[in-house]
């Protein structure tokens, strides 16, 4: 029996499996795959990611295993625009690039390190023992049933909590009770690996206006981020809000996106190292409940991608460890309804800010709108260079400078117009 089972060792799972290790709490953190392994990402760590890795230990490894860079490049409707990440008391002005086969493993071996015990290639197949929820929580569980991959041995994985860290498709986490507020933004993702001379370029680039062979803006984004390894990340996202969107397919997008950049950066049959491959972005805290009697949700399962930018690292290191802290306390004073506190926690982190980004994504989901504000944006650097510390969730709590004024204003905004309004704004008559 251990104190704390964990599914998932992800950012989220592994990072929660440190800081209950690091307490010195017994952890039994499950995954299904064996490390080193792939996942589908855009490989892009922010100032947010980089401090979280660093109060683990682990920015040495990541500088020598990923790419340090500067700031953000944008491009849209003909303008360039270089933003260097920005000063800030407790994040760094700068990120790393490193793929997620070299990073995850570098945490969940972090958490073994400190005595957490790593079960790879040991998939959690159901709840044991669920019961029902009292009220609107998540179902409370005794732990997993689970099975080595490579020998199809059935076993029991037992704990005093389970918390369940299992991605975007969160199979334990519906167990659990999980659904997902269907009116919020969802993201959709495409990524494919390309050789590339320019693969240590200091930016990560974001493409604001993508086109189709005529030159007409198709809904999406795009980005290239270099990787130092010789190859550059490049990929497409979308946002499921608003009905303009619908019947636009990443794979079509990505190729426009590829045929768009293809002689900037080299980008073709021979350079290509393979096929894309995508996978959704469960945003803004759309999933819930998050909290049971003994369970508890993070990261993806628990849909904490911020709606701004499609970050999720940094949200399911924050979040992983969030739920240590409860978790925590819980075992600390024998007290299981200290769990309820995750969510007060999660709401003083993230509530405002994910209402705000909310209510963004859902106005810049309408294509005219979309072109107006980034069309005259672009122009406007000091806008910009605000707007970026906004949308990567690096405001200053010491500053009143533009971007907290404005990030305040936006709050205030969001508190006024309830969610539906933007519904009706937008003439999306089904939703409202
Ligand atoms: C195309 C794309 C590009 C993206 N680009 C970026 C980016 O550049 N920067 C950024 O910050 N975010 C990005 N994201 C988002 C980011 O990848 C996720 O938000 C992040 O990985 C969430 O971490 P997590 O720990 O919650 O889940 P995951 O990283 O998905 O980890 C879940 C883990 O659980 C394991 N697992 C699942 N089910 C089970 C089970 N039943 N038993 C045992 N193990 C299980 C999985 O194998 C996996 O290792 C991108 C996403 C996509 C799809």
């Amino acid at each position: 029996m251990f104190d704390v089972v964990i599914v998932g060792a992800g950012p989220s799972g592994s990072a929660c499996a440190y800081w209950l290790a690091q307490a010195g709490w017994s952890v039994c953190l499950i995954e299904k795959k064996n490390f080193p392994r792939e996942k589908t990402c855009g490989d892009g760590l922010t100032p947010r990611s980089v401090h979280q890795l660093a109060q683990m230990g682990l920015e040495p490894a990541v500088a020598a295993h990923g790419h340090r860079y500067q700031g953000l490049r944008a491009f849209g409707f003909g303008a360039t625009l270089e933003m260097n990440w920005p000063e800030h008391p407790i994040f760094p002005n700068y990120g790393y690039t490193i793929t997620r086969f070299n990073l995850d493993g570098l945490v969940a071996h972090q958490a073994e390190g400190l005595g957490a015990t790593l079960l790879n290639g040991v998939e959690a197949v159901a709840l044991l023992e669920p019961i029902e929820a009292v009220g609107a929580g998540l179902r409370a569980a005794s732990g997993v049933v689970a099975v080595e991959k490579a020998t199809g041995t059935t076993g029991e994985v037992r704990g005093r909590f389970l918390v369940v860290g299992d991605g975007q498709n969160s199979r334990l986490g519906r167990d659990l009770g999980t659904q997902r507020n269907r009116s919020w933004p969802m993201g959709m993702a495409l990524r494919g690996y390309y050789t590339s001379e320019r693969h240590d370029e200091p930016w990560i680039d974001s493409h604001l206006d993508i086109r189709d062979p005529k030159g007409d803006v198709v809904p999406g984004y795009g980005w290239i981020f270099p990787l130092g390894d010789g190859r550059v990340n490049v990929g497409v996202g979308l946002l499921s809000t608003g009905g303009a969107w619908k019947g636009v397919n990443t794979t079509k997008l990505q190729e426009y996106f590829v045929a768009q950049t293809a002689d900037a950066w080299g980008l073709n049959d021979e350079s290509c190292c393979g096929p894309a491959t995508g996978g959704r972005l469960p945003m803004g805290l759309a999933l819930g409940p998050r909290c049971g009697a003994n369970t508890l949700t993070i990261g993806d399962a628990a849909g904490t991608v911020n709606p701004f930018n499609g970050e999720g690292i940094a949200y399911g290191y924050e979040t992983g460890r969030l739920a240590a802290g409860v978790v925590g306390e819980a075992l600390l004073t024998n007290d299981p309804g200290a769990l309820c506190l995750y969510d007060e926690r999660l709401d003083q982190a993230y509530g405002d800010y994910f209402k705000v980004a909310r209510a963004f994504v859902r106005i810049i989901s309408e294509p005219r709108i979309l072109t107006a504000c980034v069309g005259v944006g672009m122009r406007v650097e000091p806008l910009m260079k605000e707007l970026l510390a906004i949308m990567a969730n690096l405001m200053r709590n010491d500053k009143a400078g533009p971007a907290e004024v404005g990030y305040r204003a936006l709050v205030r905004l969001a508190d006024i117009i309830p969610e539906r309004a933007y519904h009706l704004l937008l003439g999306d008559s089904k939703a409202a």
